[in-house]
């Protein structure tokens, strides 16, 4: 994460806050009044630790991170996801890190950000494990609530950390596991992509970093993990749960308590100078890092049907999960209208699917504002599906996870193309 800040601050990209605040709604207060800037927290009441935020917070950081155009992200992610590249540089946790100790999360500025936050949450913590079955790693974020001062719980998901925990759960065994906080955007997004459980995560990053990435060796557990700011080791725990919640999530509404497994940590390091990179929930830096690697997903599902398909956006409007925007070349009528069966099913959270022609520029939300208002016919460019397996995140769900998705072609009718011409673009 060093080397990306200081590009940033090169840029005078970074934003020092001066005052002290506490890690109680304090530091998300001023979070909020930034949505898009990288901040430093100088002072921080509670610890001698400062605080990072907004390091992704938008779509050019991410790109200047990953060495591509905004554009280009998308394929950036699919030439990744595809060849993950093997890793072959180690060193160990005591040379990176200046302090290992015991675990006292009272010494890491872990931010309350609402009053009905079930307390001070992790939300860059990315969890690296591996399979007890098969050795394969894994590498996912989690939000992890603060319970004592070695005690976390995690919302972990039915994905490929959720199958190894259960496999070792049957098997009577605690789950080996690290926690990093602290690294570049590129590969923290690897560690959100939708990729295999065959497929080990850290070797998608290191396809972003170009084969030139290094893991350090835990101290305590046989894990490695990327450079970062801040490592914990530890073990989730067989059989024991806990209550996780409420916290906000992408929608900006709360998510329900549940009862998820129980983390105990053995182990800390950090450097004498770390910052802790805190996520604000349903920040742009939230949104994005879950989003954008759907994007790829959707552009391949369109592409086999649409090969044209110019760009996918989950918009930032519609939480970077519910709302899709796809620009295409249209060739024959009625390709709008595949694009977005296509783009509906490829990712089941996606709720509203716009399709625009390639004049408009999908990243700018008035320019789909401007296909939607002069190329849309409301009886006859609009598709309704009722009862559809939808988004667990969307407030107007049913119970049973259906939700109403609505397609919306917002493309030129290629028998009167003239009509549409945007005027200022031809001059
Ligand atoms: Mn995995």
């Amino acid at each position: 994460m060093r080397e990306f800040l200081k590009t940033l601050e090169d840029d005078s990209r970074v934003l020092e806050i001066e005052e002290k605040v506490s890690t109680y709604l304090q530091i998300c207060e001023i979070m909020r009044k930034y949505p898009k800037d990288t901040l430093i927290f100088q002072n921080i009441r509670e610890t001698e630790m400062k605080i990072v935020s907004g390091i992704c917070n938008t779509r050019e950081k991410i790109s200047q991170a990953m060495g591509v155009e905004v554009s280009g992200i998308t394929q950036r992610i699919v030439e990744a996801t595809e060849n993950p590249v093997p890793i072959d540089k180690y060193q160990d946790a005591k040379k990176f890190f200046d302090i290992s100790k015991k675990p006292d999360m009272t010494e890491l500025p872990v931010p309350t950000y609402y009053k009905k936050d079930g307390g001070p949450y992790i939300t860059a913590g990315v969890i690296i494990a591996k399979d007890p079955d098969t050795g394969v790693r894994n590498a996912s974020i989690h939000r992890m609530l603060v319970l004592g001062a070695d005690k976390l719980t995690a919302r972990i998901v039915p994905r490929h950390l959720y199958t190894y925990h259960q496999r070792a759960e049957r098997n009577g065994e605690p789950l080996e596991i690290a926690i990093a906080i602290g690294m570049d955007p590129a590969t923290l997004l690897a560690t959100t992509t939708s990729v295999s459980i065959a497929t080990d995560e850290l070797e998608v990053a290191n396809n972003f970093q170009n084969g030139e990435m290094g893991l350090i060796n835990c101290e305590t557990v046989d894990l490695e993990v990327p450079e970062c700011e801040i490592l914990m080791e530890g073990k989730i725990l067989p059989y024991e749960r806990a209550e996780e919640g409420p916290f906000v999530d992408l929608t900006d509404t709360y998510d329900v308590v549940r009862q998820e497994p129980v983390i105990e940590l053995d182990r800390v390091h950090y450097r004498d100078n770390s910052l802790y990179h805190a996520i604000m929930p349903a920040g742009n830096e939230h949104k994005l890092l879950q989003g954008l690697p759907q994007e790829p997903r959707i552009f391949q599902a369109v592409q086999n049907t649409v090969p044209t398909v110019k760009h996918v956006v989950l918009t930032g409007g519609g939480c970077c999960w519910l709302h899709a925007a796809v620009s295409i070349q249209k060739q024959t009528q009625g390709d709008g209208k595949n694009v977005i069966m296509a783009a509906l099913a490829a990712h089941p959270s996606l709720k509203h699917c716009v399709v625009v022609d390639e004049d408009v520029n999908v990243f700018d939300p008035e320019d789909l504002e401007y296909a939607i208002a002069t190329r849309v016919k409301g009886d006859e460019d609009i598709i309704i599906v009722p009862l559809a397996r939808g988004s667990s995140l969307d407030p107007c769900a049913a119970p049973d996870g259906t939700t109403t998705k609505v397609g919306v072609d917002a493309t030129k009718p290629l028998d009167k193309k003239e009509k549409f011409e945007r005027v200022s673009q031809t001059l």
